[in-house]
């Protein structure tokens, strides 16, 4: 069934009023659209737990830190609306900027900590963006649960804290990455790759297993790190930004995952950042 799409605040209020009242779960699934399979698990996932879902579309300025790339971010919302049938769906909640940012608008919130090290570090102002950003979408959907990518794995932590922080009376959910066969983590950014990076990309998840599998051996990190950046670079990625270790928990950089930890990469190709992150 073909959901409706939501443009105003007034209207979503009056959708999520009826499911409150009827104590309904209401699950919210963010995205900026150009919807594919990762972002449709989490649709599946909202679903399984909540009698309501909501999933949002807004290509949000805030946390965009390169205006190139905000502007040539993939937008297709028909399309999107038409892979959203099968999951029937109670709404599509696609603000205008306006709608989200009215004139005099001066609120931001800031998370701190997890965000000194990687797309923090790397990007400035990014999770401050998607920080305020999330923290309307709860408010505006009044959601009961919240369904994320662990592809994004920092923002998961992140947008989990502050709902913590801010008392937001909603659960925030992990959901694993999906994977295109090859490899390559699903991304709208993936739309943006030539035929030729798009074969080259799936090198990024290729290398950081083959570090994952020497640190396993008891390898050394930085030796395997060194090795895998140079054969990226030989294999065509322009820049790798970071490939390091992380503590699941507070993000802490490691030397070695001697607690539980993941690898993170982000690198260039072709003129598109890619970020990925696994287990190790
Ligand atoms: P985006 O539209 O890129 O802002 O992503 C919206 C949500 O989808 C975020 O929670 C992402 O982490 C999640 N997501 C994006 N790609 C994937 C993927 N390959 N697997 C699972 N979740 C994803």
């Amino acid at each position: 069934m073909t959901a409706p799409i939501i443009r105003t605040l007034p209207e979503l209020r009056n959708l999520t009023g009826q499911w409150q009242r009827a104590g309904e779960r209401i699950g919210v699934v963010p995205t900026m659209g150009a919807l594919h399979d990762g972002h449709l698990s989490l649709v599946a996932a909202a679903k399984e737990r909540c009698e309501r879902v909501i999933v949002t579309i807004f290509v949000n300025p805030k946390q965009f830190n390169n205006p190139d790339d905000l502007k040539n971010y993939p937008r297709t919302e028909e399309a999107d609306a038409r892979k959203l049938e099968r999951f029937d769906v109670d709404a599509l909640w696609v603000p205008d900027g306006d709608q989200m940012y009215p004139e005099h608008f001066s609120t931001n919130v800031s998370v701190t900590g997890l965000t000194d090290v990687m797309e923090g570090a790397k990007r400035p102002g990014h999770f401050d963006g998607v920080a305020t950003v999330v923290t309307k979408l709860f408010t505006q959907t009044q959601a009961t649960d919240a369904f994320f990518g662990e592809k994004d794995y920092q923002q998961f932590l992140v947008v989990r804290r502050m709902a913590l922080d801010l008392d937001l009376p909603i659960t925030v959910h992990p959901c694993p990455t999906i994977r295109d066969i090859d490899g390559l983590a699903l991304s709208s950014r993936n739309l943006l790759l030539s035929d030729r990076a798009r074969t080259t990309a799936p090198r990024l998840f290729e290398e950081m297993e083959a570090i994952a599998e020497g640190v396993a051996r008891g390898e050394a990190f930085e030796t395997l790190r060194a090795a895998a950046e140079k054969r990226l670079l030989a294999a065509g990625y322009t820049e790798v930004e970071y490939l390091s270790i992380h503590a699941q928990d507070d993000l802490a950089p490691l030397d070695a995952p001697t607690r539980p930890a993941r690898l993170f990469a982000a690198a260039w190709l072709a003129g598109v950042r890619l970020i990925d992150n696994i287990a190790i």
